[in-house]
């Protein structure tokens, strides 16, 4: 009977030890949307922007910027001037 007992005590603990690291899991997962939210404070980043010659929208990032147009390849830029 202490037997059986000692079984059940160790999977309740098991299940407890379970549950509770899943919480953290759970913490970490709100956290992503709030690294998104940091992310969407700062345009730049996915701010896209239309190419000066072929219309293809590219990242202001990747963009090539001159005189003022933003151009998605060096062809585009070339092909501007
Ligand atoms: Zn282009």
């Amino acid at each position: 009977m202490i037997l059986k007992f000692l079984i059940i005590a160790a999977v309740i603990s098991v299940v407890y030890i379970m549950f509770f690291k899943t919480k953290p899991a759970t913490q970490a997962r709100t956290k992503k949307p709030k690294k998104a939210k940091a992310d969407a404070t700062n345009p730049e980043i996915n701010d896209m922007t239309e190419c000066a010659s072929c219309g293809v929208y590219v990242e202001v990032k990747e963009a090539i910027l001159s005189n003022g147009k933003y151009y998605c390849s060096r062809e585009c830029l070339k092909e501007a001037k």
